[in-house]
């Protein structure tokens, strides 16, 4: 029960994400949440550190993918910048979104990795489609509020998982 909070790898921020830890994994494709992943929730733009991760990911073809619960409009006002596909409206903790991510870019799960600040959401979404996930810290301290519900649960599970994996540490 307790596995499917679970994730395979924690890294301190999404920017901290290799392209050369990715490839040793064989992980040709990121799918990444957007609120307080790839952005600040309360930011309607993103960084020159987004930027330039972004730029040294896809210099060895690894494509990157938002899927978030948010709205179209959300996302749209958030990566216009950088011309990343998206799927709004992902229904995590259901595996929906990423499903349909991996259909519509004719993605291998096996190759791809979902990247989330949320064990509740992001991580339970790719753990129940068999996609591999990477947890880190959320960009900003503050939350939206139906976030702040989910944290109030993620810390209860969060003490059981430190306790039952203790191999789990942030790289
Ligand atoms: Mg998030």
């Amino acid at each position: 029960m307790l596995s499917r909070f679970k994730p395979t790898w924690m890294i301190e921020n999404i920017y901290s994400i290799s392209p050369q830890f990715l490839l040793e994994h064989k992980i040709n494709c990121v799918l990444t949440d957007l609120d307080n992943t790839l952005v600040p929730w309360n930011s309607k733009v993103g960084s020159d550190e987004l930027r330039a991760w972004l730029a040294s990911i896809k210099k060895y073809g690894i494509q990157v993918i938002v899927v978030s619960n948010n709205s179209h409009h959300r996302i749209q006002a958030a990566v216009k910048d950088y011309e990343l596909p998206f799927v709004p409206r992902a229904m995590k903790p259901l595996s929906i979104g990423i499903r349909h991510a991996i259909k519509e870019f004719h993605l291998n799960k096996k190759n791809t990795v979902m990247v989330g600040d949320q064990l509740m959401t992001d991580v339970v979404s790719a753990n129940s489609c068999g996609v591999r996930s990477i947890l880190v810290k959320p960009l900003v301290r503050t939350d939206a509020w139906n976030t702040t519900i989910n944290r109030y649960f993620e810390k209860i599970v969060w003490n059981k998982l430190i306790k039952k994996y203790p191999d789990l540490h942030w790289k």
